[in-house]
């Protein structure tokens, strides 16, 4: 391999199926002298069962520095490296960023390969109609902090898109119904896997649906949320709510009258109103 020819392939690996890799990345994966993989030991059997000879190494969130050290300096020795994670897409709520912004600082090529992804994967048989999504990743662990990123997203007239992981699933549903009340969840679980399942219905009901079988909180998830109905209820009750507060109204009164008065779901403005004074916008009045 020349030295103009040495490029960083950022390769998608399958998210549970091993026929979703694409011939492609099976390509790359078997010719590349390096793999620059998440977890080296997690990636070892993929690696083998290709047959690849590569030589890998470690990049991950605690090292990402030193690996796009190691990186550059494979690729200005002429030699190509495949950067992959433990599943899915590289750099999507996953490492890579880093490794591949500083590969291009370096004036080093990058190569992306289109592939698996939880959440395109998951999006793709959602249904929903919104013409725009926003993805959001990982929330805050902290249910203080998670409900008060959540409230920022309520008037967003895009859908949302969530990743979960099975002990937090409970806590994320709940607190998602109480922030926006009446939308629609798609609950994506173990996309490409045995137990894969795609669950749609109101907000409101998806705490009770996964709750009746403790099956359904197993596993990885996307979650996928309707957006902001058109026309603004969430934005007129915010307007009304923000009235009330200058007003001097506390907190709890202001939110059960702007709902009174808009229809706008009384529990996402209380959020929205503690928000708003955390943020030191909301006027007086606690
Ligand atoms: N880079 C990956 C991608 O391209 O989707 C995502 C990595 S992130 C560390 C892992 C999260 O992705 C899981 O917690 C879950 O939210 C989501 N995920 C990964 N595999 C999944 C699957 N098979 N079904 C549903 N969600 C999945």
């Amino acid at each position: 391999m020349t030295e103009e020819s040495a490029v960083l392939y950022v390769v998608p690996t399958p998210l549970g199926n091993m026929g979703d890799l694409t011939r492609r990345a099976e390509e790359v994966l078997r010719s590349v002298p390096w793999v620059a993989a998440e977890d080296t030991r997690h990636s070892g059997p993929l690696l083998k069962q290709l047959g690849s000879q590569a030589r890998t190494l470690a990049a991950h969130h605690h090292n990402e520095h030193e690996a796009a050290a190691r990186i550059i300096e494979r690729l200005q020795a002429g030699e190509s490296v495949a950067l992959i994670s433990d599943a899915g897409t590289p750099g999507i709520s996953d490492p890579g960023a880093k490794v591949v912004a500083a590969v291009r600082a370096a004036g080093c090529k990058v190569v992306p390969l289109p592939g698996p992804c939880a959440l395109t994967t998951a999006l793709s048989a959602s249904g929903l109609l919104e013409e725009h999504f926003l993805f959001y990743g990982f929330l805050p662990s902290k249910g203080s902090q998670r409900r008060q990123a959540l409230t920022e997203l309520i008037e967003l007239p895009y859908a949302l898109a969530f990743y979960e992981a099975p002990h937090r699933i409970l806590e994320t549903v709940a607190d998602l119904a109480t922030v926006f009340g009446e939308r629609t969840l798609v609950i994506a679980r173990e996309l490409t896997k045995m137990f894969e399942s795609i669950h749609s219905g109101p907000l409101t009901a998806a705490l009770d649906w996964l709750k009746e079988d403790s099956n359904r909180q197993r596993g990885e998830f996307v979650l996928l949320l309707s957006g902001a109905p058109a026309g603004g209820d969430d934005g007129e009750g915010e307007r009304v709510l923000k009235l009330l507060l200058a007003e001097g109204l506390p907190v709890k009164q202001a939110a059960k009258l702007a709902s009174a008065i808009t229809g706008a779901a009384k529990n996402a403005l209380y959020e929205r109103a503690l928000a708003l004074k955390e943020a030191g916008g909301g006027g007086g009045g606690g």
